[in-house]
């Protein structure tokens, strides 16, 4: 790998008396090994792993809190690791420190059917939840491609297919427990669907990338399964009809749960991969939520706003067999896509834009990706204007992981042109730190450094992420 993460970091000293604590305390649950540790300094970015210097798994809040406060007694930093799936660099260890492995804290503390709420521990992974509400005729729907854990999902403001209905983490997360830097526990929101009461805490962490603390319970909105589900795919000419039909159907208010984006090349990459036959052309695919008589009518509607932007086969999928071969499709789509190019990784991209900016954004960035030496596949949670972009660079050419990075900054820069942002989902992590700064603005961004100092005047958690310490 030839990718060192930006920007350049000191590793702070490790003391062996940390590890003889930590080890007291923890036993085989704390691991040095060389594997366990490069497993934990890397994440789906592109950079080279910077490894923490231990790992500890931990089993509950007071373990978590006993790691933060030694660490904090050694001036050590600490990292919360949930499943590795982000792809910014959000858990490279710029700075050394112990990563806290959060995947035995998996339980579901409580389910309350009757307010639609659940409690979990962070290391839940969305669809180990999905699996234990599944009796009880309610579902989480937040689902970004990889089985991320909650903690994560609630660590970046994640999303995904379903956020054009449901919402993103933002809108989900009613209340959360964390531990803070220096080792106290903080409890944020409640129960109850909505409060004017003091600052939002709760919105303060989501989204906070590890910097403010280690969050080890949150409290999720939950949602009945719909009575009837109906999916279809649908191709078009261009990608500009595509996005047209999206937007089209959005300013109708169509209240439709899905509609996903994927370019000629993905579709390429998931035939290969999943073994079907759709036709190589930009399409997209549609789910749709309510009653039975509510699906039906949002399918015509949107059939007929497909059929106004030269939309062509519009084809159901009824059985729950077929609607989950399609999604799974779309859900490994970004696995099919490494697949076109072997040996490859991802330079991944995801900007968002108001809606009625969409067309022209897309239309603009295929251009220069056409243009481009790289296979860079388009897929896109298009229902809310956010669109990823994968460009496959050989890891051993820095030329190619150079164009990647030219590519990636004329998308955001456009899309930050359009009043859009620099990422719809992802979160910052190490790679969009600079771009953050043109987004959020010079104020903003202190802002955000006097709450990160006030919380964290060591700079221990996840030191070195969203943005610079010193201004
Ligand atoms: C194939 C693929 C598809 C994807 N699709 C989507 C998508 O559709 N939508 C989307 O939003 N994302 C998507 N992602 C990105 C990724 O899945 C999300 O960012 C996810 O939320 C990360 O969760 P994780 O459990 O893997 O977290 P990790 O990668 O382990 O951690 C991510 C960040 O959260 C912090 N963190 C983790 N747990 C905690 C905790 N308990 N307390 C405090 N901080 C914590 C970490 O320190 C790190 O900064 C995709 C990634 C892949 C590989």
């Amino acid at each position: 790998m030839n990718h060192p993460a930006p920007p350049a970091s000191v590793r702070r000293p490790f003391p062996a008396e940390l590890l003889s604590a930590l080890k007291s305390l923890f036993g085989e649950r704390v691991s040095i090994a060389e594997a366990v540790r490069a497993n934990h300094g890397r994440d789906e970015s592109p950079f080279d792993p910077q490894l923490p210097d231990a790992v500890v798994f931990a089993r509950n809040t007071e373990d978590v809190q006993a790691v933060v406060r030694l660490c904090a007694q050694y001036d050590v930093p600490v990292i919360p690791y949930g499943n590795g799936s982000s792809l910014e660099g959000h858990l490279l260890a710029v700075q050394g420190g112990v990563s806290i492995d959060l995947s035995e804290m998996n339980r579901v503390l409580s389910i309350n059917a009757e307010d639609l709420t659940v409690t979990v521990e962070p290391g839940i992974s969305r669809k180990q939840l999905n699996e234990a509400l599944r009796d009880t005729g309610l579902f989480f729907p937040i689902d970004p491609g990889a089985d991320a854990s909650i903690g994560g999902m609630t660590a970046t403001r994640a999303s995904g297919t379903n956020a054009v209905r449901y919402g993103t983490m933002r809108e989900n997360v009613l209340g959360l427990c964390a531990v803070l830097a220096d080792g106290r526990v903080i409890r944020t929101g409640t129960r109850a669907r909505k409060s004017s009461a003091g600052y939002d805490l709760t919105r303060l962490f989501v989204g906070s990338e590890g910097t403010l603390g280690v969050i080890t319970e949150i409290t999720l909105r939950l949602y009945p399964q719909p009575e009837a589900v109906s999916a279809a795919i649908c191709a078009f000419p261009s990608m500009e009809s595509a996005v047209r039909a999206v937007i089209e159907t959005i300013q109708i208010g169509v209240p439709i749960a899905r509609v996903e984006f994927v370019d000629a090349l993905a579709i390429r990459a998931i035939n290969r991969h999943s073994n079907l036959t759709l036709r190589e052309a930009p399409t997209l695919f549609f789910e749709f939520h309510g009653t039975a008589a509510g699906v039906q009518e949002q399918a015509e509607l949107v059939q007929e706003m497909a059929a106004q932007n030269a939309g062509e086969g519009f084809e159901w999928a009824t059985r729950p067999e077929d609607r989950s071969r399609l999604w799974n499709a779309r859900h490994n789509a970004y696995f099919a896509m490494l697949q076109l190019k072997p040996g490859c990784r991802a330079v991944t991209t995801d900007v968002c834009v108001p809606i009625s900016r969409l067309a022209e954004c897309v239309v603009e960035t295929e251009k220069d990706l056409k243009a481009s030496s790289l296979p860079c596949p388009i897929v896109g949670h298009v229902g809310d204007g956010n669109f990823h972009v994968a460009m496959l660079i050989d890891p051993q050419r820095p030329e190619e992981f150079a164009e990647a990075e030219r590519l990636n900054h004329r998308i955001v820069q456009r899309a930050l042109r359009m009043a859009g942002t620099c990422t719809g989902e992802h979160g910052v992590g190490l790679h969009k730190i600079d771009f953050l700064v043109e987004e959020a603005g010079p104020v903003a961004i202190d802002t955000m450094r006097a709450i990160k100092h006030a919380l964290d005047p060591r700079n221990l958690m996840n030191p070195g992420k969203i943005f610079s310490w010193a201004a």
